[in-house]
């Protein structure tokens, strides 16, 4: 089993019986679902908006290379500049050479995940460079240390009182658990990084071809101080964030804010189009996008899970996912956590570490009926799971039971036998009240749970008594 296998289990096991964690993500979700009910009765047909997006990004994807050398062009017209980062060490260095360049010591970043998925900010701080998160909740676990639980809700594992004890740790005046004062608290803080930041960085919600715009989508009004305030922004994208048209956010702008929260709208749309012009008061002297492959581009050529990279990062089927409702964001140890997370971390970062992940799924079908892009997310983590075993991932023991179990399955003769030797084997666990224990066969189960009852009789016996004449 992998490291990051036999990590995955030992949080999800701490987690799952931690119910003061369960009480507080599942809060959170509850409201969201609420409001995203809510928000879905708003479109006179949502199954049609989600058919639209489906096909917006399907077509982008489809002629992925000429929509991103579009966008390429239209920008560096205006005189931005754009880079080709084939992974994250060469997006990191990018960043860095530009930040060096121009002398920066303080950094300012909207909400984005690919900075994330590439591991920027340490690097960045390594390098002496001071880095502020201006995200309210990317701000809390930036203070806490810790990566973002959730793609869209960075702290959505924290409490009221879990911030306002946080915030009186690290800065200090809180005097109740009160959000308003907790927020203008964040704010008041914020504000001075606003006006001393050198360079903002924001990610992408979507890069659009014809316009050669970034399209960026904030509650908190962050993106827009993060774009405009410093001398140079720097948009991190992944190349499948481009769509073809200006006109296509009119769907995708709901849709996104529906499934991600329940919104009709983000609070903030904005489109950045680069630097300023000669006239212009407000807005960076400089503009650059890093277009981020990290393996995207294998993905795209799998015909059989290239819809994956239709994803818009909405976090819905991670709201919807029963495992991650139980486990938790931070249990799954990626950047991209729940089923989405599950599906892409083994094409991003292999999937000898992380096929685990595609096995953390009850293939309830919930993410699918959810994803407003309509990507089959529990056939991919089939897929996943089928990849992994025949590539050789799984271990050697699991390999073999799964043969025994085929072999017992195809002669009833072997099915009643391994059935009446499961049913002797399940009795003496529990005659012997070694349930709990080491010894006890079920131990992972037992645990956590009461065993089952063992019956009597098998299902066969008790039908032949009932139907057979
Ligand atoms: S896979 Fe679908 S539901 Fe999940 S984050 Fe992406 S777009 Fe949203």
């Amino acid at each position: 089993m992998s490291t990051a296998a036999q990590e995955f289990l030992r949080r999800a096991a701490e987690k799952t019986s931690d119910l003061q964690h369960r009480y507080t993500i599942r809060h959170g979700i509850d409201s969201y679902e609420t409001a995203h009910n809510k928000g879905k009765a708003r479109f006179s047909d949502w199954q049609a908006a989600r058919d639209r997006c489906a096909q917006i990004k399907a077509e982008a994807l489809s002629k992925l290379d000429q929509y991103l050398l579009q966008f390429e062009d239209t920008v560096k017209s205006r005189g931005g500049h754009v880079f080709w980062a084939s992974n994250s060490e060469e997006a990191r260095n990018y960043v860095l050479d530009v930040a060096k360049r121009n002398n920066v010591q303080r950094v300012i970043k909207s909400k984005s995940m690919v900075t994330e998925e590439i591991h920027l900010n340490p690097l960045l701080e390594k390098n002496g460079l001071e880095v502020w998160e201006t995200d309210l909740g990317e701000y809390i676990v930036q203070l806490r240390n810790e990566p973002p639980y959730h793609i869209v809700t960075p702290a959505m594992h924290l409490s009221r009182g879990d911030i306002a004890k946080l915030f009186q740790e690290k800065i200090g005046g809180v005097t109740s658990d009160d959000p308003s004062q907790l927020v203008a608290l964040a704010r008041h803080k914020l504000r001075q990084a606003f006006f001393a930041g050198q360079m903002g960085i924001s990610g992408a919600n979507f890069l659009v071809a014809d316009a050669g715009m970034v399209a960026v989508n904030t509650n908190e009004g962050n993106g827009r101080l993060c774009t405009s305030l410093p001398r140079i922004h720097v948009v991190m994208a992944g190349i499948e964030k481009v769509i073809p048209r200006l006109q296509d956010l009119a769907t995708l702008w709901p849709v996104l804010a529906t499934a991600g929260t329940g919104q009709h709208l983000t609070t903030y749309c904005t489109l950045v189009g680069g630097a300023k012009r000669p006239g212009e008061v407000d807005g960076p002297e400089e503009f650059h996008v890093v277009l981020l492959d990290n393996g995207r581009t294998e993905l795209l050529a799998d015909t059989e899970q290239r819809d994956v990279l239709r994803c818009i990062r909405c976090g819905a089927c991670l709201n919807a996912c029963p495992i991650f409702r139980n486990v938790g964001g931070h249990t799954y140890g990626t950047t991209y956590q729940g089923p989405i997370g599950s599906v892409l971390t083994p094409h991003l970062r292999g999937i000898n570490e992380f096929n685990h992940l595609s096995f953390a799924s009850s293939l309830c079908g919930a993410c699918t009926e959810v994803c407003p892009v309509r990507i089959d997310l529990h056939h991919h983590l089939l897929q996943n799971r089928r990849n992994a075993v025949q590539s050789g991932a799984r271990p050697w023991s699991e390999r073999m039971a799964f043969r025994i179990w085929r072999w017992a399955m195809l002669s009833a003769g072997r099915f009643r036998l391994f059935g009446w030797l499961a049913r002797m084997v399940m009795r003496a666990v529990r005659a012997l009240g070694l349930t709990g224990t080491a010894l006890d066969p079920m131990r992972k189960w037992t645990k956590y749970r009461v065993p089952p009852d063992v019956p009597e009789r098998s299902f066969r016996q008790m039908w032949k008594e009932q139907y057979a004449h």
